[in-house]
């Protein structure tokens, strides 16, 4: 077996046993999860470990996430491929690959420039151009963008922020974010249909925190001019 093929292999049993064995239904997630190359978002010290089944570190304390979080978020937005989504968070960019081959266009948006750098290299590898990366505080999301038909948040919020409560298509719209304090909590489901929201709460989860204005407030530390937060690892 070639490189290429002992990859596929890796992927074709991280959807079996990962992703269909606890739930993951989509095919269309599915298929995404089986066609993108995971180990190209995984930096090169842990590359080895792209197809287990847990998150790993990607640099400035953040985290990919586990690819059963990924697929079980893009799951919940439903999408059918026309979609304009708002992602915050982009990390690795794996998530966002994912959502390219499943939407018709994403805006990402990264709080570290560094991240935003090796995640915008890594989906031109792949060229994917349904996408635009944006640096800055995503909390805030896009409101020149807006509205979207899909939000998605990789990072723990303490509550839902109301920019992207606002920015979520009036007509059936659909928001998937972690929910809770620093050290746990629920991913919610948000629907907008008018200016009704309805919220679902679904699996207890861990994410790292989200940082900005709607997210937490930064933790002082004595090594570090930047006061950045701790990672808390999904
Ligand atoms: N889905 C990504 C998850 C990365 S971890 C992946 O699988 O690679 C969460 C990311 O959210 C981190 O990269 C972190 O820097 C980013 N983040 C935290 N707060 C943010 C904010 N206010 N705006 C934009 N990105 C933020």
């Amino acid at each position: 077996m070639n490189n290429s093929d002992k990859l596929q292999s890796l992927r074709d049993q991280m959807v079996e046993t990962q992703l269909k064995a606890r739930g993951i239904y989509d095919p269309r997630v599915l298929e995404a999860m089986r066609s993108i190359p995971r180990h190209e978002f995984v930096p090169p010290q842990h590359r080895h470990l792209a197809y287990e089944d847990q998150a790993l570190p990607i640099g400035e304390n953040q985290t990919i996430s586990q690819p059963y979080v990924v697929a079980l978020m893009t799951q919940m937005l439903r999408l059918s491929g026309h979609e304009r989504i708002l992602e915050i968070g982009t990390g690795s960019g794996y998530q966002t690959a994912i959502l390219c081959a499943l939407a018709g266009h994403v805006y990402t948006l990264e709080y570290y420039p560094q991240l935003a750098d090796r995640a915008a290299r890594a989906l031109s590898r792949l060229k994917l151009n349904n996408v635009d990366l944006h640096i800055g505080d995503g909390s805030q999301g896009l409101a020149d963008m807006a509205p979207f038909d899909a939000i998605i948040v990789s990072a723990a919020a303490p509550a839902l922020p109301g920019p992207l409560r606002s920015q979520l298509n009036s007509q059936g719209g659909r928001m998937v974010l972690p929910i809770g304090d620093r050290s746990e909590q629920y991913l919610e489901v948000v629907t907008r249909q008018g200016n009704r929201w309805e919220m679902e709460q679904t699996i207890r989860v861990r994410f790292v925190p989200l940082v900005g204005r709607y997210g937490f407030k930064t933790i002082p530390r004595k090594d570090s001019p930047q006061n950045d937060d701790q990672a808390a690892g999904v």
